[in-house]
């Protein structure tokens, strides 16, 4: 088994949550591996941006997924940690990693996200975004 540790940011701008769409094709939200010596915020602020063009800034911790695929026949274990964060500037722009980039209303955002791991980060996310009432 192979393990994989990614992090990647649930980014909030007035009120709508950036998804990228993934090149399976599935919206979710940024992310990418964390790199030797980097810390989860560091690599989910520069995953972020690297793949959206959006800065943001870290508000809280939201917490961690796990999931496995195959790669060239062998199983990987991944873990992507996650975390809420506010929009500081930038506009979507999809880079070369991900098919599209943009932000969505709450609602559609829901409806959107298909990865389990990704609805239980929506919603815990959703549960701490009053914790920040004027920020997002
Ligand atoms: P990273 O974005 O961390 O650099 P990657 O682009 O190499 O990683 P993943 O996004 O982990 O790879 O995708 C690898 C496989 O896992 C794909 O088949 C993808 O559809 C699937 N996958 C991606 N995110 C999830 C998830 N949250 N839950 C389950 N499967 C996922």
């Amino acid at each position: 088994m192979l393990y994989e540790f990614s992090a990647g940011g649930v980014l909030i701008k007035d009120g709508k949550i950036l998804l990228v769409k993934n090149p399976s094709g599935v919206w979710t939200f940024p992310k990418g591996i964390v790199e030797q010596g980097e810390s989860g915020e560091d690599a989910a602020l520069r995953e972020v941006e690297e793949e959206t063009g959006i800065k943001g800034e870290i508000l809280q911790k939201i917490g961690e997924i796990e999931y496995f695929y195959m790669r060239e026949g062998e199983r990987i274990k991944k873990k992507v940690v996650y975390f809420l964060m506010k929009y500081k500037s930038g506009e979507p722009k999809a880079s070369w990693e991900v098919v599209d980039a943009k932000f969505f209303p709450l609602e559609d955002a829901k409806k959107l996200v298909k990865y389990k791991g990704d609805k239980e980060i929506l919603k815990k996310a959703l549960s701490l975004a009053p914790l920040f009432p004027e920020k997002l």
